[in-house]
Parts: C-alpha cells; sequence; structure tokens
C-alpha cells in the first residue's frame, strides 16, 4: 500500500481526512480580491457567509485535514462508494484498455454533491447557524444541500434558477421533501433579484443570478450564512474522498491510471477524484494523464479567459482568478444544468494555465451518444453531466484501440441521471440539438470583465 493510502484510510476503507492539493502545488494559487479595493481579503470579509471552519479550509495549505466523525458516520450510509470496472463496454468496444469508474451515484441525492453539503452543514450547526442560503441550477446541488439540512436540522432556501423551476419539478419536489423551501430565481424577495426582474421581467435566470440572490439573502441575518456546491476551494477538498477511495480500490486491483476524465461544470467532481493523484505525482510519483470535460455551450475551461472575476452576476462575491466566459455571460438552455456556470474552479483553473490537466469541450449530441452506448452497455443511467466524462473514457478509450494501447483509463460517474428522464426523452425523439453560444455574447461579456491591476 503506498504511504498516502496508509495515512489517510482507516479500517472502515474510508478516507480519515481530506486531501489538500494546495500542499502540494509548484506554484500557490493567485489570491482572492476586494472588490472594491482589488487587494486581498482576510478572514474578516468572508465571516458574514461562511464558518470560521470553512474559512480556514478555503485558504489552508495543510496536506491532510481531519473529516469530523459526525461527517464521517453521515458518509458511511454510501461509502466508500463503489469503483467498477466496464468489462462489458470494453468488450463491446473491442478496446484493449482498461476501463474504471467510479460511482457516486448511490449518495441519497444521487451524484456526488453530499460530499461536500453535509460537511458544510456539520460545521455551519457547529458555529450555531440557524439557516443556510444557496443557489440551485438543475436542483442537483439544492437537493443534496436539503438532505444534509434535514439530517442537521438547518433550514435550507435555495434559490433555484427559473427555467428549471418550472421545467424540472422533480428536484424541487425532492428538495421539499426533504424539508427545504424553494424560491424561483429572480425572484421578488432580494434587490438583485428585483434589479433583474426590472430590465428582464421575463428573465429565465441564471446560476450567476441566483447567487446573487442567496448571498444578499445570508449577508443580511447573523442567523443564516450561505453555502456553495462548487468552484471552492474547501469544496474540492471535500471532494477529494472519490479520489482517494478509487486510489485504494485500484490498488487492490493491481492497477494504476495512465489517464483520468472528470467532466467539469465548477470543477468539484473533477478535482474530487483526480487531485489525490495529481498531489502523488507532483510529490514524485506516477505521471498521468488527466482530462476535463465540459459542455461547447458553456466552455469555460477551453475557450474562456484566465482572469479576475466575479462569481456571480450582480457582482457581490469577491474576485477570483479563474477561467471565466465572464459573469455576464448566459449560456443557451441544453440539459447539463450542472455545466451551465461561466467560471471555473480556482484551483482547476491554476493547473490548467500550469501545464498539468488538459481540457476538452464536447457537443451535446454526442454526450448522449455516448451516455446511452453506456447505459446500454453497464446499465447504469448517467446524468446529462456526467455524460460528458463518459464521452471523455470513450474517446480515450478508442485512441487506445487505433494506436493498440493496453491503458487503464478512470473515470468519475459522477450521477445518476434518473431525474433527467426529459432530456433522454428529448434526445431519443430528436428534440435535442446543439445549441452553440452567441460568439458576440461571450465577446460583450469578456469585454466587461473587471479591470484588476493585480494582473
Ligand atoms: C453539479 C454536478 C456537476 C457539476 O459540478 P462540478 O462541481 O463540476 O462537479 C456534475 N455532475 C453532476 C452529477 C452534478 O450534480
Amino acid at each position: 500500500m503506498t504511504e498516502s493510502v496508509k495515512y489517510v484510510l482507516s479500517e472502515d476503507r474510508m478516507p480519515r481526512s481530506w486531501y489538500n492539493l494546495a500542499a502540494d502545488l509548484p506554484k500557490a494559487l493567485p489570491p482572492v480580491l476586494h472588490p472594491g479595493t482589488g487587494q486581498p481579503i482576510g478572514p474578516a470579509d468572508l465571516a458574514p457567509l461562511f464558518p470560521m471552519e470553512i474559512i480556514k479550509q478555503e485558504v489552508s495549505t495543510e496536506r491532510y485535514i481531519d473529516i469530523p466523525e459526525p461527517v464521517r458516520d453521515i458518509y458511511r450510509q454510501w461509502r466508500p462508494t463503489p469503483l467498477y470496472r466496464a468489462r462489458r463496454w470494453e468488450k463491446a468496444l473491442g478496446t484493449p484498455a482498461k476501463i474504471y469508474y467510479k460511482y457516486e451515484g448511490v449518495s441519497p441525492a444521487g451524484s456526488h454533491k453530499p460530499n461536500t453539503s453535509v460537511a458544510q452543514a456539520f460545521y455551519n450547526k457547529a458555529e450555531g447557524v440557524k439557516r443556510l442560503t444557496t443557489e440551485t441550477g438543475a436542483g442537483q446541488w439544492g437537493s443534496s444541500l436539503a438532505f444534509a439540512g434535514a439530517l442537521f436540522g438547518l433550514e435550507i432556501e435555495v434559490f433555484m434558477v427559473k427555467v428549471s423551476f418550472q421545467q424540472k419539478p422533480y428536484r424541487r419536489a425532492l428538495m421539499e421533501t426533504y424539508g427545504a423551501r424553494c424560491v424561483a430565481s429572480p425572484s421578488e424577495e432580494t434587490a438583485s433579484g428585483r434589479a433583474v426582474l426590472k430590465e428582464h421581467p421575463n428573465s429565465t435566470g441564471s446560476l450567476g443570478i441566483a447567487i446573487s440572490e442567496a448571498v444578499e439573502v445570508a449577508a443580511q441575518r447573523d442567523d443564516t450564512k450561505y453555502s456553495l456546491g462548487s468552484v471552492l476551494n474547501h469544496v474540492l477538498l471535500h471532494q477529494t474522498v472519490v479520489g482517494q477511495e478509487a486510489m485504494l480500490q485500484l490498488e487492490e486491483a493491481g492497477d494504476y491510471p495512465d489517464v483520468i476524465v472528470g467532466c467539469t461544470g465548477g470543477g468539484s467532481n473533477f478535482g474530487g477524484i483526480t487531485f489525490p493523484f495529481l498531489g502523488a505525482q507532483l510529490r514524485g510519483g506516477k505521471k498521468l494523464r488527466i482530462v476535463a470535460t465540459e459542455p461547447s455551450a458553456c466552455p469555460s475551461l477551453t475557450k474562456g479567459r484566465y482572469a479576475y472575476d466575479f462569481g456571480d452576476t450582480g457582482h457581490l462575491t469577491p474576485l477570483v482568478k479563474m477561467h471565466t466566459l465572464g459573469s455576464a455571460f448566459v449560456p443557451p438552455g441544453f440539459h447539463a444544468g450542472g455545466l451551465r456556470y461561466h467560471g471555473m474552479s480556482p484551483l482547476v483553473s491554476h493547473i490548467k494555465e500550469l501545464g498539468l490537466i488538459e481540457a476538452r469541450s464536447y457537443d451535446q449530441l454526442d454526450v448522449f451518444e455516448a451516455g446511452v452506448q453506456f447505459a446500454r452497455v453497464e446499465g447504469i443511467l448517467p446524468a446529462p453531466e456526467a455524460n460528458h466524462a463518459v464521452k471523455g473514457a470513450l474517446d480515450e478509450a478508442l485512441r487506445c484501440k487505433r494506436e493498440g494501447k493496453a491503458e487503464t483509463i478512470l473515470f468519475n460517474l459522477c450521477g445518476h441521471g434518473h431525474f433527467d428522464m426529459q432530456a433522454y426523452m428529448d434526445y431519443f425523439s430528436g428534440k435535442l440539438k446543439d445549441i452553440p453560444y452567441d460568439e458576440r455574447d461571450l465577446q460583450r461579456s469578456l469585454d466587461a470583465l473587471p479591470k484588476v491591476a493585480a494582473e
């Protein structure tokens, strides 16, 4: 057993700690800046929004951070998640490659997101918080936080992007089942929401707008904090249980990946599966290829600019350096709602700049074709977001076939698609189209990026 695996896993085969990539980076992350002063922010600036333990994790450079026992207790319900070898898919493809996938769809909410929602709810509860606000696109994050809130007795208020609120009632019903309150965004309940509605009464919303509303509400009340399901360092930290488990499970199978694939919306499931392996590489271990896959209709890593930007449309958040399409960018309405964010995690953006990872974008139709093919041999129906990872793994497997290489491919099947059947029905009936973004919209949005002296 490798040293790192021995250190992090306990007898119940679940990680004891989260792994923090910041400890092993060859170059430190650029600082987060205050939008008013342009100066690096300190913990006090974030205190209205997050509990102190989370803020400490956000800026920590410790390699391992202990997972609190109450969090591990809840993880135990579905962790460790299974690592499968896709033997039937390998055979169907006729590839000499070995394909493994980590399946995060076995969590109660059906994706990797409870790995962080449970941790965030725990720290908020421990610091006396009564209520959490958040945003959600298709509803994966909202339902994950609603689940965690129910376990810890926290009130959860979710601003759900209006188009999803109207078109995806089942995730909303799941949030309400867990006891959360769900509001269509933009709403009349916040100044940010009212400002959007004044200009665009028929606005169908965006993640950036919903974030503004959730942040605004949290900043107003002492007993209320804000919770984000992706992008930030602490979120990616919590997701590293995925990669650490995969490392041990592969070791038991006598294997180690040559290439790892993950889909990227804000970067959390991707960071979760890849960072423990990347950290091992940076500490002198085996070098591997790491591939991020994203939708070509919202291509922050492949077409975005690496620049300081706001996390939200209303410009209430600090400025972070990331690959961004600009906070004014509203992607076209494709089905992988979890991948419709204008920015990318600063950590993932940073390692992309350092040349440690590759990125690729895919059209929606190609991605569904891969997902359907996968479901027909492996039986698991992936979430539309996860289909991007399936497609990435498929391309790697076919490359191995062409090159006659028996490489080991690992990908993260980050969630099931049982709440996304409308997307599959649209695909089968030919209604699903590839919707390109508007080049002029993107240019306008990039032109409007904040000017920051530190660049
Ligand atoms: C939210 C979500 C994503 C996108 O978020 P990341 O932070 O990039 O992981 C991807 N897949 C699923 C199933 C999701 O729920």
